[in-house]
């Protein structure tokens, strides 16, 4: 039988197989999936191979015997031990990224970051602009500018209002059938925005956030839930975003796609759009084509400056 797996504790997963039913299950002997080195062989989002078993209580239990292909992974270092890979999640099809202007600010090179992190992994990134219930008319120019010019490099951007419920139908529109992270620096909304569009998991973030508040330590992971309109989100607490982890200086110019876009224009085939004569990227922001905050945000993740912003976001 198939299944996803909804939840890790590190020694048990909760499978959801096939026939709807959620299963315990374990891992026997050890998986080991080809290049990669992680400290879990299975992670939440994973399609894998369960055999059923009965337990001594009469319960079915099940034994993971496989795990199918990962269409994508996000994965975590831990910094301070021994920077083992860590794989949060597998199989996302999108990230949504609260974004607000003040209270908290959302800065440039921090969305940024989150976009290069979402086209590296190959999850389909999606901007939502929220508390526009708050702005004043000149914030929200300032919004709608920031929202065309990612909607012109090829991102998706909505303004909503998780309080009011402004777009929200559309949020959801977007996340049906489909398997969501939700992202944003704390107080952008997270919480508020999975209760707009679901309020039987008000139990649960409510929880997080105590666990928070508290300064417990209490190891976190990712979890997966079945929203009642057909649609599953991916719960990552303790990570409120990820940020770029591990990309070669030369590739990242690869995860700009308006820079992507105009690569083979440079004369270098190796062009890293700094200081190289001919630069097609370099005319581009010249001319006005591409944004200078975009050009920004790509030398400050190319120097690896930590943008202060981000840098807790993605680790542990
Ligand atoms: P999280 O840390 O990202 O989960 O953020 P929360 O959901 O806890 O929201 C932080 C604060 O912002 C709370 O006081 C919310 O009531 C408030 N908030 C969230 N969304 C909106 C919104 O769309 N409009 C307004 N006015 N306040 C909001
Ligand atoms: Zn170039």
């Amino acid at each position: 039988m198939t299944g996803t797996v909804y939840k890790s504790t590190g020694s048990w997963y909760q499978v959801k197989a096939e026939d709807g039913k959620f299963y315990k299950c374990r891992i026997k002997g050890k998986f080991r999936i080809k290049g990669i080195k992680s400290t879990n062989p299975v992670a939440v989002g994973d399609r894998v191979v369960i055999k059923l078993e009965d337990n001594t209580e009469g319960e079915q239990n099940g034994v993971i015997t496989g795990i199918k292909d990962r269409e994508n992974y996000i994965i975590r270092k831990s910094v301070n031990l021994s920077k083992q890979t860590h794989i949060i999640a597998s199989n996302i099809d999108q990230a949504f990224l609260l974004v607000t202007l003040n209270n908290p600010p959302t800065f440039t090179t921090f969305i940024d970051r989150f976009l290069v992190t979402a086209e590296a992994y190959a999850i389909k990134a999606i901007l939502l602009f929220n508390k526009v219930d708050t702005y004043s008319p000149e914030e929200l120019d300032e919004v709608k500018y920031m929202a065309a010019m990612y909607r012109q490099i090829g991102y998706e951007c909505i303004g909503i209002s998780a309080k009011s419920g402004k777009n929200i139908e559309k949020v959801k529109d977007l996340m049906k059938d489909k398997t969501s992270m939700i992202s944003g620096h704390s107080g952008t909304g997270k919480s508020t925005l999975v209760n707009a569009i679901e309020p039987k998991l008000d139990l649960k973030t409510t929880q997080i956030s105590e666990q928070h508040k508290q300064g417990q330590h209490t190891t976190t992971f990712a979890e997966m839930f079945d929203l009642d309109f057909g649609a599953r989100i991916i719960d990552t607490p303790g990570i409120k975003g990820f940020g770029v982890v591990d990309i070669e200086k030369e590739e990242l110019g690869n995860y700009f796609p308006e820079f992507f876009a105009r690569k083979q224009d440079c004369k270098f085939y190796n062009c890293l759009h700094l200081e190289e004569p001919k630069c097609a990227v370099k005319e581009a922001l010249e001319q006005g084509e591409i944004p200078w905050s975009r050009y920004k945000s790509y030398l400050q993740i190319l120097k690896g400056e930590d943008d202060q912003h981000y840098r807790f976001e993605n680790y542990e």
